[in-house]
């Protein structure tokens, strides 16, 4: 794996996003919603570094992707989520890539009746955008790579490890072989 941000590099790229994100709401009561999985190692150390009231939820988005590369739909799933009706919120995700799930997702909160929507994304992968919608909080730019690592999983996995990577060939072949050990049935 090739390491694009070790933990102190993420912590300040956080803390400086939680920075812009309290100049913008001051005073106001926020609505904090994270959209699961991706977000919720953003989300925990985000919300602890925004000193200001606030209610925080999740809200489900995942597509399927299927064998081929193609977009899937993008299912998006708002029944965890807390009542948004006149409230200030902010969305927070990930990593923004082609940006259809983050417009998707800013498209179904409004049909709560919400104050206002922003988002903030802890990743924006640089060349990538297929819409005019754009997150109003970025912590980090990076290039088109495929990143796991501090809550962004491949298959499921490495979305514990603290700090951000990016996958190559001998960590796809790894995580091939691990998944073949760990499947066999052991008789
Ligand atoms: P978008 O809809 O903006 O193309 O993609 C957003 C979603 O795709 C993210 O929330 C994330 O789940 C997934 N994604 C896009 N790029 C990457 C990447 O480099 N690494 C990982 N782990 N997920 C990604
Ligand atoms: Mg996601
Ligand atoms: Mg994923």
């Amino acid at each position: 794996m090739k390491i694009l941000f070790d933990k102190g590099t993420l912590h300040r790229g956080v803390a400086d996003m939680a920075a812009e994100i309290e100049k913008v709401y001051q005073g106001r009561q926020l609505t904090i919603v994270g959209v699961l999985t991706g977000s919720v190692v953003l989300l925990a150390d985000l919300i602890r570094q925004i000193e200001q009231p606030m209610r925080v939820g999740v809200i489900q988005a995942s597509s399927y992707r299927g064998a081929t590369t193609e977009r899937g739909d993008l299912i998006i799933n708002s029944e965890l989520m807390l009542d948004i009706t006149g409230r200030d919120v902010l969305l927070v995700d990930d990593i923004f890539d082609t940006g259809h799930t983050l417009e998707n997702v800013v498209e179904k909160l409004h049909e709560f009746g919400p104050k206002s929507v922003k988002s903030a994304v802890l990743l924006r992968k640089k060349g990538r955008q297929e819409t005019d919608y754009e997150p109003d909080f970025t912590a980090f730019n990076i290039p088109d790579e495929f990143v796991v690592g501090y809550g962004l999983d491949y298959e499921d996995m490495y979305r514990n490890l603290p700090y951000l990577a990016a996958l190559e060939q001998e960590d796809l072949d790894d995580h091939d072989q691990m998944k073949q050990e760990t499947h066999v049935i052991k008789t």
